[in-house]
């Protein structure tokens, strides 16, 4: 008995290792494809363990089959578990033997018990400890093997295997669920790493990485505009760092705003963003940039006091005018070179006074119209 139950043991650990590869993005997949091939996996692993069971009398078969189908419930509810339980449920009908009814009756009981435990405790499984794990395991799969006394000789087969039968389910079931949770971390983590390489933390945009990766993807037509908060350094020497910080964290917002979600904007340095606009219209950047600069100099910002002086208002507005810098990305030429235009052209709306942008002017030809 113990060497079936021990094949089975190392089956189910190795399949949900395979299981586990299928998790591969945060945040988890929820849609209905997904869900369909999970509870066939699941339905799959289950049908597998019950072909190597340990037969504890003739047509009485145990084996950890209710442990996938403990995930279905616990993950997606009872009527997924229902439906990924239905081959396994006609395999054993086809096996025959006595244990059928017992067996059946164990899977409804399992079911009905793992429902109403979802709905107490609802687990997730990313927060899955040791202790929580052997709770939902022993709480879910306890009515296993009890329905074993329906057979005649059935009080002395439950005290027979019933102890062993819970402790190697629990343990799977623990086994399994730190294994998804684990996976579940990691990719988790992965996400986050992957977020954090390109965001820039103050601002929320994608950081300089991002942009020199974007930039050379620029298309013909693609419009880079710089854009450059005016006297900023006084904004830092009057009010503190603290503040300036605040306020390029209200810029970034700012620009994201104004933007389609087809376009990026990226934090460059210091307090100079970029915006990359796709295939603006003949006229369009010129209407861009001047809703930017414009949304920039009437939107006041509201700034907490950090002085905490006696008397000091809890928070102050702060009134910011930037300078802007355009060109468009022309076809056959570096991307570097358009980038050094927009610049150019942001040293000249500063050269005039700022609060103002310029545009690098272009070629009539080749461009969306
Ligand atoms: P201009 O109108 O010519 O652009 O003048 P400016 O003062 O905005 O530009 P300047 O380049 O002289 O100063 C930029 C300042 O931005 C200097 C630097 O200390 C500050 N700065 C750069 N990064 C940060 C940051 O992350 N947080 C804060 N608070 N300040 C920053
Ligand atoms: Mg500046
Ligand atoms: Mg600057």
């Amino acid at each position: 008995m113990l060497r079936a139950l021990f094949i089975n043991f190392a089956l189910l650990i190795a399949m949900t290792y395979l299981f586990s590869l299928t998790l591969r993005s945060w945040p988890l997949r929820r849609d209905r494809t997904f869900q369909v091939q999970t509870i066939t996996a699941a339905s799959l692993v289950s049908v597998i363990l019950l072909l190597q069971p340990a037969a504890i009398a003739p047509g009485v078969l145990i084996d950890l089959r209710p442990v996938p189908l403990v995930y279905l419930a616990l993950v997606y509810g009872a009527p997924a578990a229902l439906v990924g339980s239905i081959p396994v449920l006609t395999y054993r009908y086809f096996l025959g033997g006595p244990g059928i009814t017992p067996a059946f009756t164990s899977i409804a009981l399992i079911l009905l018990v793992t429902a109403i435990l979802r709905r107490l405790v609802q687990p997730r499984l990313d927060h899955i400890s040791w202790s929580r794990g052997i709770f939902l395991g022993l709480v879910s799969l306890a009515p296993n093997g009890l329905p074993l006394v329906m057979l005649p000789n059935g009080m002395q087969l439950l005290q027979q295997v019933y102890p062993p039968l819970l402790i190697l389910n629990v343990a799977a079931f623990l086994i399994v669920a730190l294994v998804l949770r684990d996976r579940i971390k990691l990719i988790k983590l992965n996400a986050m790493f992957q977020r954090q390489a390109r965001q820039d933390a103050l601002s929320g945009l994608f950081n300089r990485r991002q942009f020199d990766l974007d930039l050379l993807a620029l298309r013909t037509g693609d419009l880079l505009l710089m854009v450059d908060i005016d006297h900023f350094k006084r904004i830092n020497d009057t009010y503190g760092h603290a503040v300036g910080d605040q306020v390029i964290t209200a810029v970034g917002e700012l620009l994201r705003s104004n933007l389609r979600a087809s376009d990026s904007a990226y934090r460059y340095g210091g307090e100079e963003f970029v915006l990359l606009v796709h295939q603006p219209q003949i006229g369009t950047p010129e209407l861009i940039a001047e809703r930017i600069r414009d949304h920039i100099e009437q939107t006041p910002l509201s700034v907490p006091s950090l002085n905490g002086l006696q008397g000091d208002p809890a928070t102050f507005t702060l009134h910011l005018t930037a300078s802007l810098g355009g060109a468009r990305h022309m076809a056959g030429t570096d991307p570097q070179h358009t980038l050094a235009l927009a610049d150019q052209a942001l040293y000249q709306a500063k050269q005039g006074g700022r609060n103002r942008w310029v545009l690098h002017p272009e070629p009539q030809l080749g461009l969306p119209g």
